[in-house]
Order: C-alpha cells, then structure tokens, then sequence
C-alpha cells in the first residue's frame, strides 16, 4: 500500500490496499475493441498482456469498517502465478496494520461477485500453513444469485469461482446474502447489477451529500469508462453495457466519485457527459512507481 493518505467522502475514508498486481491478455479485457484502438489507452507488453491491479478498498464509517473485495489472496500455486505473472505483496494484515487496524476489526467485507480476483483474499493460509478466514469477525455480504452461482459452477465459471475462496465461509456462517439493494450500515448500499456475472453487485457510499460509486468488474479500468468497451470475460456483455451506462449518467449527474479495483493509474476518477475524465485521485502519476504511463505503450 504505497499511498497512505484516503479518498474523502463525507466523512467516508477510503483506503487502497494492495491486493497483488496480475497481467491478463489486452485482448480479452476489451473484447470486441480492436487492439489499435485499446492500445491508445492502455499500455501493452510484447507479450499482448496488461498490468492490472487486484486492490481491496478499504472504507472506514463513522461506524463501521468495510473492505470491498479482497484481492488474489496468498493461496494462489506456483504454476497460477506464473500463468497470471502475479507480482507485489497481498500480504493484507501487514497492511492494516500500518494503519493501526487489525484484520479482527473489519466489521464487512463486501464481494462485487466471486470471481478468484476478487474472493481470493477471504480465506488466507497463516503463518502455521493452515486456512482461516482473512477477516474472521466480518459478516461477509454477497448477492444470493451470486453464492448459488458460485456453489455450482458451470463448466466455464469453474476457472473462476474456486471453491478454497468460500469453504469456510460456508460453515462458519459468516455470510449475509442480499435480494437485489441493500443499504449495509448507514450511507453504505449494495445495488444488485449483474452484467459480468448474473449475480454482479456494486457499491454506493455517501456521506454529507458526496458519493463514491464502486462499480467492481462493470468498469475494471479508465479504459472501460466508454460503456461499450466491455471485456471477453463478461457473462452478460449487452447487460454490462446497458448497467454501466445507467449508473455512469445517474452518478455522474451527481458529482460522484467512481472507484477502480483493477486500475493501476487512477484509484478514483470524476467524469463528465462525454465520459472524459475531469478529475483523478490521486492526483499526480500514480503507476509511474511501476514503470507505467497511461497511454504510452511499452511493447
Ligand atoms: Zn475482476
């Protein structure tokens, strides 16, 4: 976590933790957009991959801590970090510490869906090489279409949805599933989109009249803002497309923030109608620590 200072909603705080960077092919995360055009956007390696970034929110309330989504975890095997050329430390209790937090004081953790890129930090191996859960008092929330999707994946969803990410969780009872929107502790709201995958969530925060929109996997980077820049990966793409679009225009409408899970240049970005963005948190090169220049391909 190189950059300690929140995101203010309100009075929301809104940290990035570090949750362990992955490269996935260019190709597959802007679907049908042709390659010269993403690459303009997005720089690309010669092997036709991106730079991504895995990392948890992690939002304090006046009343509560919430972390939204959890990063590749430390499960990950050999041959699945070299596949996904995993890099950077997902080691989340470290983390919390530097903020004086420990990992038993998260009240929430809020999955957009299950996917292994998001869930895999739920359950972590510990120092005695045994799993438990990463944040063991938290009540874990997802969308109910999500967890039965998630207990009995189709052939192409078994990639994904990795049954040591939810095992505990599933006996422990530390789980709370929701029908559609929510408002999970006060200014803190789930809204059910589906899209990437049936059951999809995204997050509202709002405080004091600002807002913060967390759109998960409907809008992975900057370069997904344009709502028809969808990725491969998507279940439901003409959903994702009609979703992102109807919650960029309401949000927008309302000076919200949109924060990024995958981005490695723009933790949170404001934009206008046009979908260009007005405002970046933080301000000045993030991602220049790792060598990336939005825009400025390195292949
Ligand atoms: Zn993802």
């Amino acid at each position: 976590m190189e950059n300690m200072d929140p995101l203010r909603v309100g009075d929301i705080e809104i940290y990035w933790l570090t949750g362990g960077d992955f490269k996935l092919d260019g190709g597959t995360m802007f679907g049908a957009v042709p390659k010269v055009l993403w690459q303009k956007r997005y720089p690309v390696d010669s092997g036709n991959c991106i730079q991504m970034r895995n990392d948890p929110l992690l939002v304090r309330t006046p009343d509560a801590l919430i972390v939204i989504d959890t990063g590749l975890g430390n499960k990950l095997t050999e041959k699945q970090q070299r596949i996904y050329q995993v890099s950077s430390s997902r080691d989340i209790p470290a983390q919390l510490g530097q903020l004086g937090i420990s990992r038993e004081d998260v009240d929430y953790v809020i999955l957009t869906h299950g996917d292994f890129d998001h869930a895999g930090g739920i359950e972590m191996i510990n120092p005695a090489g045994a799993r438990e859960l990463t944040f063991p008092r938290a009540t874990h929330v997802f969308q109910s279409t999500e967890w039965q999707d998630l207990s009995h994946p189709g052939d192409r969803a078994k990639a994904t949805y990795l049954e040591e990410n939810f095992d505990l969780l599933r006996h422990r009872g530390r789980l709370h599933l929701v029908e559609g929107d929510e408002e999970i502790r006060p200014g803190i709201v789930v809204r059910h989109t589906g899209g990437h995958t049936r059951g999809h969530q995204v997050v509202e925060m709002t405080s004091r009249g600002e807002t913060a929109l967390h759109l998960g996997d409907l809008c992975p980077t900057h370069a997904h803002i344009n709502p028809l820049w969808v990725m491969a990966y998507d279940n439901f793409p003409l959903e994702v497309i009609e979703r992102k679009k109807e919650y960029l225009t309401a949000y927008l409408a309302r000076g919200s923030w949109f924060t990024l899970y995958h981005d490695p240049f723009h933790r949170a970005v404001k934009i206008d109608t046009a979908y260009q963005i007005t405002a970046s948190w933080p301000e000045p090169d993030v991602g220049q620590d790792r060598g990336l220049v939005a825009g400025q391909g390195r292949g």
